[in-house]
């Protein structure tokens, strides 16, 4: 068994969290250990585990809500897609104005299926 750390940067916040891996065991199966974060303003007050936590959540839930929209909608491509952390830490996606018409059909599709709250709303102008 060979421990091996990552470090990672979420393009969610601005923390920076190392975790450790067994690089024996198959990908699938394979879990993070949480070593270190250092916290970002939005993340300061929670403890390293809490954060690590929170911190996967949301970078999960904002990559989960990006990949239903272009399921949904295959004609966008992920990285054309404007999203947003709100303060409270839920998760906003802008639909582009093509894709109004969806948007109650998105948020409802949306709704209660991540970790974190997903609302997608219309292009900010
Ligand atoms: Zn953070």
């Amino acid at each position: 068994m060979t421990m091996q750390t990552t470090r990672w940067k979420p393009d969610t916040c601005g923390c920076t969290v190392e975790y450790t891996w067994d690089d024996t065991v198959p990908q699938e199966t394979r879990t993070h250990q949480c070593k270190t974060v250092t916290r970002c303003p939005a993340h300061a007050h929670l403890d390293t585990l809490t954060s690590y936590d929170e911190v996967g959540k949301e970078n999960k839930s904002k990559n989960q809500a990006i990949g239903l929209l272009v399921k949904e909608h295959p004609d966008l491509k992920p990285q054309d897609i404007k999203w947003q952390i709100k303060e409270d830490r839920s998760i906003e996606i802008e639909l582009p104005a093509s894709k109004k018409a969806h948007k109650d059909a998105m948020n409802t599709l949306a709704k209660d299926k991540f970790l974190k709250p997903v609302t997608f709303k219309d292009e900010a102008v």
